[in-house]
């Protein structure tokens, strides 16, 4: 018998969705409360490494996301010369396993569809535009109260609400994000023939540009620069400045910035970064995901570790008769991993930063290396 009959999950980002679904296919009683009122509204890009899509088809959802994502093996290194020039491409590593892509890009309203169908399948009663505003636990189980005043009491609480989560706060950590002095100019955008793959340019006047395939016609590209307080901007001018700062890189690039005329599809964000210490839970209410932990995208895995800390504690939940022994291996088998993924990001972030010629493939690998046994 699992350890927990009901749970709630707080919020159906990727983290939540999958422990919905894993909780909900075990026989678990499962409700999914979700701030936003619209999963599927405007969004950018998310590159998922192969041990994103091995959590992914344990979702059963692996079919649906290679047809409506773009996979690719290699990663290329760029300079930011006049004309793009390939210094290196790189083999990547499986590390969903050698029967999964190296990589995928994937339209991320698309890939949240995909997966919140998928959790409604499985069983998982989903309600979208509901917050909780108060939870009580006993040793038995939780009380929740939600924002429309409704009362439920569940074995188990999973706050899955993100990086600013609700339910962090609520059981009474109070480490919060960071931000690493980096911000992110992202778009989606018209994929030209040139762009097979994702390709990295270190250097140049900002710190990165990327781009990474997302569908046969889409991609998403991104510039990383000096944070700065960007809020007055118009989304034009947001354009306008994206527009700019890619006129520095060539090679494919010089196709995307040709195809860079709507401004709604852009984007602005500073990187931020936390890890809660161990234990993430309190009792009864626990944290997986960005809510436990979160890192800078310099290693594309945020969204893989949030899988993987679902995927973990779901199997632990089904698998032990009580609660109390499920804590130590989730700590155990999560923990240092995702710790790991987040120092690693913020140290490529931090040669950045330092103007600091660091081992970047070599520690691209080392990560890699980690990640291809699974959590
Ligand atoms: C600029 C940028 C680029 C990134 N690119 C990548 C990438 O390419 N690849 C990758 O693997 N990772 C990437 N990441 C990281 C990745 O997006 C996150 O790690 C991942 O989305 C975390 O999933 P999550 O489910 O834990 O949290 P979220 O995706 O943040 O989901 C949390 C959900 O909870 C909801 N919520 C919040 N508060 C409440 C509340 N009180 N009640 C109910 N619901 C609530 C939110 O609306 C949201 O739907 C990137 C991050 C950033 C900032």
């Amino acid at each position: 018998m699992p350890a927990v009959q009901s749970v709630l999950v707080v919020g159906a980002g990727l983290a939540g969705t999958a422990a919905a679904i894993l909780l909900a296919e075990g026989g678990v009683s499962v409700d999914l409360v979700e701030a936003k009122p619209d999963l599927g509204a405007l969004g950018s890009g998310i590159t998922l490494q192969g041990n994103a899509l091995r959590v992914l088809r344990q979702l059963g959802v692996w079919e649906e996301v290679r047809e409506q994502g773009y996979a690719f093996d290699t990663l290329g290194l760029r300079a930011p010369d006049a004309a793009g020039t390939l210094l290196v491409e790189l083999e990547d590593q499986h590390t969903g396993g050698p029967d999964l892509p190296c990589t995928l890009g994937m339209y991320r309203p698309a890939l949240a569809r995909i997966v919140a169908d998928r959790a409604v399948a499985a069983g998982a009663k989903s309600r979208l535009g509901l917050t909780c505003s108060a939870l009580d636990q006993d040793a038995d189980g939780v009380d929740v109260t939600f924002a429309d005043g409704s009362t439920q009491r569940y074995d188990l609480v999973i706050g899955a609400d993100g990086i600013r989560s609700w339910t962090r706060q609520a059981i009474g950590i109070d480490t919060e994000p960071r931000t690493t002095g980096m911000g992110i100019w992202r778009v989606f955008a018209p994929r030209p023939e040139s762009v097979t793959r994702t390709d990295l340019y270190y250097g140049g006047p900002s710190y990165i540009a990327g781009y990474c395939p997302t569908g046969e016609d889409s991609l998403y590209a991104y510039i990383v620069e000096d944070y700065q307080d960007r809020s007055m901007l118009s989304p034009e001018e947001g354009l306008t400045v994206m527009r700019v700062l890619a006129k520095a890189y060539h090679g494919p690039w010089d196709d995307i910035r040709e195809s860079l005329t709507d401004a709604s599809r852009v984007n602005y964000t500073k990187f931020e970064s936390h890890v809660v210490p161990a234990p993430w839970n309190r009792g009864r209410v626990t944290l997986i995901g960005d809510a436990a932990h979160s890192c800078p995208p310099t290693l594309a895995q945020g969204a893989a570790q949030a899988l993987e800390d679902a995927s973990v504690l779901s199997e632990l939940l089904l698998t032990r008769e009580h609660l109390d022994d499920v804590w130590g291996p989730y700590t155990e088998r999560r923990f240092t991993r995702a710790s790991t993924v987040v120092e690693g990001s913020l140290q490529l972030g931090k040669w950045l930063l330092q103007r600091e010629r660091g081992d970047v493939p070599g520690l691209m690998a080392s990560i890699s290396h980690m990640l291809t046994a699974p959590a």
